[in-house]
């Protein structure tokens, strides 16, 4: 039994996670006036959104479930310092996350998770202007667009061509031609042969982000319990009553799993299949940010990020299938820090580099999970955003929030997104 008075309180949502989708989907929640307690394994951030790259990209539209990516992958997955690996196991959840993972790879499916993506991408481009100015500079959200750098006549060649797709969506991109690219990143190589700018695209210190959607849900009244591990439910079939956690037990109305590459977990003590699997990143920060880049830069042979977090940079990359695994392999971290300096020469070594990693919460399907569960029907998904979740935590907050308060998302968003989908 739970000795916590506190913990008889019944909030109307318990939110589990606090990432960032979890802290938006209870800021947006307690916004529309419910009351909202948000239950924390860890530390507030403990997950993926701490250490990220902090990019806003409402020029990224496409899903990871796609072929050129499985072309990449195969070549890369032998190579101990590139950017894709996946860790075996004898595990029937990762055969079967990657045979659905294949059967998405279509030309259909693309299309489809296109236009959701930017669907999404121009409401959350929106919010986080609003979140933004609300915060007034609390977490360095700045609107420099994200410049994509080549060294590969080939990928350039394919850059321009996403970025007409990019255009037509209605988002701004600027073709550079090297003389041009040089004039905004000083510090390129040489070999850097072209870039494109995509202006609409920002950055943000994803740490600060966090600590400040998680004092906004203080400040709108919600508490937040950190080092509080929900191990299990109770209740029927129908709906769950009660989440038991490491500090006792706690009633709600309504629960939101945002458990990020734990959902999986989650959604099994329910009975319910989420296929989520982490997808490992590693975040590398180092001095030195002024002298390498004032925009955030992708170096897009090597799928890695450059961004200037304050007045340091941070180099991100890999996407390590491994599920819950969280080892740090050397010879990914030196990776990452090899295939950077190839288009920045100049950054520091790694002597004196901070090293972070998370799991990103991939689905197979390349698209995120919105959307309440069949059975237990008291209980709503959101998460699975890969590579996006930073980008889209204020639109997924926003429609969790009216789905909790009885409102409708648009048919074909319910459609994409139902965690629903994978039964
Ligand atoms: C290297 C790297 C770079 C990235 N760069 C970007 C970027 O530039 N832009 C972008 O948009 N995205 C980026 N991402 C992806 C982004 O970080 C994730 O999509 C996002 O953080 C997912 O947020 P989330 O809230 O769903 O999950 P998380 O942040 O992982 O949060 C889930 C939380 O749930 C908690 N939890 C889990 N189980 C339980 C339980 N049983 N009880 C209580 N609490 C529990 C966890 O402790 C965790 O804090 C990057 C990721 C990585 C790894």
């Amino acid at each position: 039994m739970n000795a916590d008075p506190e913990n008889d309180r019944r909030p109307d949502v318990i939110v589990v996670g606090a990432g960032v989708i979890g802290l938006a989907t209870a800021c947006y929640a307690l916004a529309a006036g419910a009351d909202v307690t948000v239950l924390e394994q860890g530390d507030v951030g403990a997950g993926s959104s701490w250490g990220n790259a902090g990019l806003v990209v409402p020029s990224y539209n496409e899903p990871l479930a796609d072929r050129a990516a499985v072309a990449e992958g195969l070549r890369e997955v032998f190579n101990p310092e590139g950017f894709f690996a996946l860790r075996p196991r004898p595990d029937a959840h990762l055969l079967g996350w990657l045979a659905r993972y294949l059967v998405h790879c279509t030309p259909r499916h693309y299309r489809c998770a296109v236009a959701v993506f930017n669907e999404l991408n121009r409401d959350t481009l929106r919010l986080h202007r609003e979140l933004a100015a609300a915060a007034d500079g609390a977490y360095g959200f700045r609107e420099t667009g994200v410049l994509y750098l080549y060294r590969e006549r080939g990928c350039w060649k394919q850059g321009l061509r996403a970025a007409d797709r990019i255009r037509a969506a209605g988002f701004r991109a600027d073709d550079l031609s090297p003389r041009e690219l040089r004039k905004r990143v000083p510090a390129a190589d040489t070999s850097v042969i072209g870039g494109i700018h995509y202006r609409d695209d920002a950055g943000l210190d994803p740490a600060l982000f966090v600590q400040w959607l998680a004092g906004e849900v203080q400040r709108r009244g919600g508490q937040i319990r950190t080092r509080t591990e929900v191990y299990g439910f109770e209740g029927g079939r129908r709906r769950v009553t009660a989440l038991l956690t490491t500090e006792g037990r706690f009633r709600a109305e309504q629960i939101v799993l945002a458990g990020g590459a734990w959902l999986r977990k989650l959604g099994g003590w329910l009975g319910v299949r989420l296929p989520v699997e982490g997808g490992k990143g590693i975040g590398v920060t180092m001095a030195g940010a002024r002298e390498a880049t004032r925009v955030p830069l992708i170096l897009a042979e090597v799928h890695a990020a450059a961004s200037p977090i304050g007045d340091r940079l941070r180099l991100t990359g890999l996407l390590e299938l491994c599920g819950l695994d969280m080892t740090l392999d050397p010879r990914r971290v030196r990776g990452i820090h090899q295939a950077v300096r190839r288009y920045l020469p100049g950054i520091p070594s790694l002597d004196r580099a901070q090293v972070w990693r998370g799991l990103r919460p991939c689905t197979p399907d390349g698209l995120p999970l919105l959307g309440r569960l069949a059975a237990p029907a008291n209980v709503l998904v959101a998460g699975g955003h890969d590579t996006k979740g930073v980008s889209l935590a204020p639109v997924t907050g926003r429609l969790a929030a009216d789905l909790l308060a009885g409102g409708q998302i648009t048919p074909a968003l319910e459609k994409a997104l139902s965690p629903r989908r994978f039964r």
